[in-house]
């Protein structure tokens, strides 16, 4: 991690808990926040399910705690059945929205130009993104993670200027290490990470390569973030199966906050 950046720690609950256990949860990471005073030296982010978010939202308010979406579309409304607005995703209140999670291309088929929609409308809408790109293991095998992850961020971030890409946070997550229990060593991670930030320094200057925050996914759990946290380019974590338990998400975030290099403000 490095001063200049404030570390994330973002919990994707993918298709997990209904508005009761959201809102439980919510208050109980609420309240474990404020014991910790608030932390400024973190920020922390859950992304629950669509139906959730209201509840998520109410329940976080007036705290540091942020609220994402796992997904938004690129129209304003129209004959989209079963997708949701990025217009209609700031109404509920929420500041971020994961977009082009491997998930998404995987089972529905989302595709490069398929996000950068995604991402200008929530940008427009003033969403904060968290864009996800990673190779699959075949992928890596035949040594092409670099062009995939070029592909992926060019794809997303084409026609965005440096001042629309302000909020950007991305995440690496390597689609092999998703779910799995088999994380990316820490040098794996920082080689990723230190591509995917020149790739932004070449694309769109030396302002969003240093701003943006850089965030591992794939099986990272409290055992192993301390590890992933102490790569120079790695500024948080998008979390999965082990951010579904407050304690094992909080243990995470203390992880983040206690690292030499988190600032705070
Ligand atoms: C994710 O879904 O973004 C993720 C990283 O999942 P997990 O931590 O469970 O691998």
């Amino acid at each position: 991690m490095d001063s200049r950046r404030r570390p994330v720690m973002a919990g994707n609950w993918k298709m997990h808990k209904g508005i009761h256990e959201t809102g439980g949860y919510v208050r109980e990471l609420v309240a474990a926040l404020k014991e910790r005073g608030a932390p400024p030296d973190c920020e922390v982010i859950v992304a629950p399910v669509f139906t959730s978010l209201a509840v998520a939202q109410q329940a976080a308010w007036g705290s540091p705690l942020k609220v994402a979406a796992q997904n938004c579309h690129w129209a304003a409304e129209g004959a989209f059945t079963g997708e949701v607005s990025a217009a209609m995703l700031r109404e509920t209140g929420i500041s971020h929205v994961i977009l082009g999670h491997s998930e998404r291309r995987q089972h529905f088929g989302e595709t490069d130009a398929g996000v950068r929609g995604r991402l200008a409308a929530a940008l427009g809408e003033g969403l904060m993104p968290i864009v996800c790109v990673g190779e699959t293991l075949e992928e890596r095998e035949a040594g092409a993670t670099e062009n995939v992850l070029a592909r992926q961020l060019e794809g997303a971030l084409e026609g965005l200027s440096a001042a629309q890409l302000a909020p950007l946070i991305v995440a690496y997550e390597p689609v092999w290490a998703i779910g799995t229990g088999r994380v990316a060593t820490a040098e794996q991670a920082q080689q990723a990470h230190a591509f995917v930030r020149d790739r932004l320094r070449r694309l769109h200057g030396d302002a969003v390569a240093d701003a943006t925050r850089l965030l591992y996914g794939g099986s990272a759990n409290p055992d192993n973030v301390a590890e992933l946290l102490a790569c120079p380019d790695v500024d948080g974590c998008l979390v999965g199966g082990a951010s579904l338990k407050g304690p094992s998400f909080l243990a995470m975030v203390d992880a983040a906050r206690r690292q030499p290099g988190t600032r705070a403000g």
